[in-house]
């Protein structure tokens, strides 16, 4: 679990015996390694263990018997539709309804702009395929996503990093990234960026910033890729506008079901430029043809015959209780020196630990103690990120965050006075 990776020279099937394939390997292998998240899940997953460290949504909250019906109807009703090919683009009925669901974030677009994915991760993965040759740049937040640093490396860009503070990524570093970039003569395709209710970091760009951000990569000629599953899963007040509802030229926007509904149906979408959208339709055709008919058909039914956006408020609730249980444990529990951020919304919160204090070297101390947390380095390309931690609160229920809180500050407290 705390190994570095080895690009590729072991496998987890083969444990520490060499790969045999080594040699055969295409070159955008090498970046293809498993990220500390997923070396966590099986520790974190032992039922002793309070885990801060996933991501995965309280599907437990859903109305499952529900589910069962309406998927059990759509097979009586539909099925000859719903087992069978479907159109590289989605199914048009329910890319009407993503257009209805965006409305909510301000977007105004048609069914026409949209692509329907494998979840978002496969928006990020054809986004990545059709614009990415070894060695472009990608401009990430500090820190990113660990799914999308997954992706880019898969396909060889360069991620440079632009901090955050927290109102989320600072124009002033990102002109001074792009001008520095400029000068070397590297050439940036696009900036990645979860303005809302980051993943890992749990902040949230403001308006200004979201103005100034669009009119810096307008200028400089450098798209938007806006990832924002977690738009709608804000504690307070409406949902902000999202990026691409200010400029629908220069922004493709990467949605999801994943959290307002549930990752199983691995149901997301891209919305972009015409261009850009028949491009992303052939490489979703080039990589499965068409995505699963039944899980767009079921998830339009549910669209269709479930009170769903009293569901996203259910679920709001039930994400800020946990949150304020563990901000409330932070504030109570952690020895000084550590500081966090204070999300409002989505699943995640930063905290950076006191000066000298590696969370890498933390971890197995932690598991011990039977707590998880993902260590800051995972959401770097760089190597940065040691002394942070991102410690989510979205599925154990309130005691168990307090529980996990307390088992950590003890960790760290005792790590304080070595
Ligand atoms: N982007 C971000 C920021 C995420 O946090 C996730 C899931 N953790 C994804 C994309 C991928 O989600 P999915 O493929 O389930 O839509």
């Amino acid at each position: 679990m705390t190994q570095e990776p080895d690009h590729g020279r072991r496998t987890a099937a083969q444990g520490s015996r060499i790969d045999a394939y080594i040699d055969r390997y295409a070159a955008r292998a090498t970046g293809m390694v498993a990220s500390e998240i997923r070396a966590l899940f099986a520790v974190a997953s032992r039922p002793e263990v309070v885990s801060l460290a996933g991501g995965m949504p309280y599907v437990t909250a859903l109305p499952l018997d529900t589910v069962g019906e309406l998927v059990a109807d759509l097979v009586a009703q539909r099925g000859t539709v719903a087992l069978q090919y479907g159109s590289g683009q989605g199914d048009p009925h329910l890319r009407e309804q993503i257009c209805e669901v965006m409305r909510l974030e301000g977007i105004d677009a048609g069914p026409d702009d949209v692509v329907v994915t494998v979840g978002s991760q496969q928006a990020l993965d054809l986004i990545t395929r059709i614009f990415i040759d070894p060695g472009d740049v990608v401009l990430a937040e500090g820190p990113s996503y660990v799914g999308a640093l997954g992706t880019f490396a898969a396909y060889q860009a360069s991620v440079v990093h632009v901090p955050m503070d927290d109102q989320g990524l600072i124009p002033e570093s990102l002109t001074e990234t792009l001008t520095a970039l400029a000068a070397a003569g590297r050439r940036v395709k696009f900036l990645y960026t979860v303005p809302t209710f980051q993943n890992p970091a749990g902040v949230t760009l403001t308006l200004e910033r979201r103005r100034q951000v669009l009119e810096i990569c307008r200028r400089a000629g450098v798209l938007v890729v806006e990832d924002n599953p977690y738009g709608l899963l804000g504690f307070d007040g409406e949902p902000m506008r999202a990026l691409r509802a200010e400029d629908a030229d220069n922004v493709v926007y990467l949605g999801s079901f994943s959290k307002t509904l549930a990752p199983g149906f691995r149901v997301g979408w891209a919305l972009a430029p015409h261009p850009i959208k028949d491009k992303l339709v052939l490489a979703m055709e080039s990589a499965v043809l068409s995505h699963s008919s039944f899980t767009q058909l079921a998830v339009g039914r549910y669209l269709e015959t479930q009170p769903w956006r009293e569901q996203i408020k259910s679920f709001c609730e039930l994400y800020r209780e946990r949150r304020d249980a563990q901000l409330n444990a932070l504030t109570a529990l952690m020895p000084p020196g550590c500081h966090w951020t204070r999300p409002a919304g989505g699943f995640f919160v930063w905290m950076t630990l006191p000066e000298g204090l590696d969370s890498k070297a933390l971890l197995p101390r932690a598991v011990a103690e039977r707590v998880a947390f993902v260590p800051g380095t995972g959401f770097y390309a760089d190597g940065s990120g040691a002394t942070a931690m991102r410690l989510s609160y979205c599925y154990p229920e309130p005691d168990r965050i307090r529980e996990g809180v307390r088992r950590l500050a003890g960790v760290i407290q005792q790590e304080l006075v070595m």
